[in-house]
């Protein structure tokens, strides 16, 4: 993978459901939820690979934390919470490559982390990829 390659998938990773392309239906269901204030535990993403799943599934947990979302259910993108997002460094969001992280301990680290309220924002966050 070049280098070229990596920084222009950085550069248009979607950081709304809007600018998602080719997921209307999903990302208007999430958007109805999150405006609605009626949310689930827990969403299954299904879908073969390259069709946005796990940017959905970080654009949802940014948009759940989000201080001041849009009537659309859309992130502000401006918040404290939504910036962490963006840059990568918010403590409300852990992605876990279930292909490698598949034994009996890394599920039992992971129920042992789920226990822990976030100490900022409303939610956390496990994406398990
Ligand atoms: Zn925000």
């Amino acid at each position: 993978m070049s280098d070229k390659y990596i920084v222009s998938a950085r550069k248009y990773r979607p950081s709304t459901f809007r600018s998602v392309v080719g997921q209307q239906s999903l990302t208007h269901t999430l958007k109805t939820a999150i405006a609605s204030g009626r949310l689930a535990h827990a969403y299954l993403f299904c879908g073969p690979r390259g069709v946005g799943k796990t940017t959905c599934a970080r654009i949802f947990a940014k948009t759940i934390n989000c201080e001041h979302p849009t009537a659309e259910g859309e992130a502000c993108n401006e918040c404290p919470s939504c910036k962490a997002f963006n840059e990568q460094r918010s403590y409300n969001i852990n992605e876990l490559d279930a292909a490698s992280n598949n034994s009996v301990d890394n599920i039992r680290d992971l129920t042992e982390q789920v226990r822990i309220p976030p100490q900022t924002g409303r939610f956390r966050v496990f994406i398990i990829d």
